[in-house]
C-alpha cells in the first residue's frame, strides 16, 4: 500500500494539535483521530493505516540506541557560519538553535545497539529540513574517521527535505563530494556502513552519502529521491506511476534493500550487526 499524502509536512513536534489539551491528534494519512499517548507508545506509527509520523532525532536515538542516547563528540559545538551573508540566514540559525537546542541539522557520536559499538550519525528535520551544509559534512567526516579508528560500524539515519542547504551555496554542494569520499574511506577500511532512510530523504543528501551504504533500510512510505515527483512530472510531462519514489516502490526496483517499520529498526540493525561483525 502506498501513502498518498501532501508533500510538505512539519515535523511531529511542530504539528498543529487538533485539540487544545493535545490529548488527541489526527493522522495525516487516514484522518483517524488518535489518542496521543497511544501513538507515542506506538513509535509514532498510526495503528489504523501504518503511517509513520515525522519525528525528531531525540526520539530516533531513543528507539534505536541502548539507553536512548549517545555521546556527542566535540564536533557538536561546530558553529554554522553565514559566510555568504545570505539574507535572513543568521537570524534563522539563531532562532532554530534556541528552539531545537541543536547546533545544526546533523549530530554524530558513539552509541550502542544491543551492546554493539557503533558510530551513529543522524539528521533532524526540525533544523532547516535536515539540510546539508558545511557543518554536516564535517560531522559526517569526523564520524567516519572515528569509525575507522575504532573499527566499528557506521550508521547514518537521514531525513532531509531539500538536500544541500541553499543558504551556503556552492559550499553545501561540495559536501556531496566530501561525504562521498568519506564513504569510500569506510569501504577501503572494510567498515560496515548502514543507511536508514526516513521520510523524506531527498536532493543532495540522497544523491551522496545517504544512498551509498552497504545496506539501505527504509521506513515504510518514505519519499526518497533526488528531485521530487512533481518536478519530474513537470520536466518529462508524463504521469508517474503510483507510489513513485516511495520506499516500497524502490524496494521492488532494487534501490533499497529492506523496508522496516520503525518499531523493528533496532532489532533489524542488531541482527545485521550480529551477522556481519
Ligand atoms: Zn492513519
Amino acid at each position: 500500500m502506498f501513502f498518498q499524502r501532501k508533500e510538505t509536512k512539519l515535523p511531529q513536534t511542530e504539528q498543529k494539535r487538533e485539540t487544545p489539551d493535545n490529548l488527541w491528534i489526527k493522522c495525516e494519512n487516514c484522518s483517524e483521530i488518535l489518542y496521543r499517548k497511544h501513538i507515542e507508545k506506538n513509535y509514532w506509527i498510526c495503528p489504523n493505516c501504518n503511517y509513520h509520523f515525522r519525528i525528531n532525532s531525540d526520539l530516533y536515538l531513543n528507539y534505536i540506541l541502548d539507553g536512548g542516547g549517545f555521546i556527542e563528540e566535540y564536533v557538536y559545538n561546530l558553529e554554522t557560519k553565514d559566510f555568504l551573508n545570505f539574507p535572513g540566514y543568521a537570524e534563522k540559525l539563531k532562532e532554530l538553535k534556541e528552539k531545537t537546542k541543536l547546533n545544526d541539522a546533523s549530530r554524530v557520536g558513539y552509541g550502542k545497539i544491543d551492546n554493539f559499538d557503533v558510530i551513529f550519525f543522524i539528521t533532524d528535520f526540525r533544523f532547516l529540513a535536515g539540510s546539508m551544509g558545511a557543518v554536516l559534512g564535517e560531522k559526517f567526516f569526523y564520524g567516519v574517521l572515528k569509525s575507522i579508528e575504532k573499527k566499528i560500524p557506521y550508521i547514518a539515519l537521514t531525513s532531509s527535505g531539500g538536500g544541500a542547504r541553499m543558504h551556503e551555496g556552492i559550499i553545501s554542494l561540495m559536501q556531496m563530494a566530501k561525504t562521498t569520499l568519506a564513504v569510500i574511506e569506510l569501504r577501503k577500511n572494510s567498515i560496515l556502513y548502514i543507511n536508514i532512510l526516513t521520510d523524506p530523504t531527498m536532493g543532495g543528501v540522497m544523491a551522496s552519502f545517504a544512498a551509498l551504504g552497504d545496506i539501505l533500510i527504509a521506513e515504510p512510505g518514505a519519499l526518497l529521491g533526488f528531485a521530487g515527483p512533481r518536478v519530474i512530472e513537470q520536466t518529462i510531462k508524463e504521469k508517474l506511476p503510483e507510489g513513485f519514489q516511495r520506499s516500497e516502490f524502490l524496494l521492488k526496483k532494487g534501490q533499497v534493500d529492506l523496508v522496516v517499520p520503525r518499531n523493528e529498526l533496532k532489532t533489524t540493525i542488531s541482527k545485521i550487526l550480529r551477522l556481519l561483525s
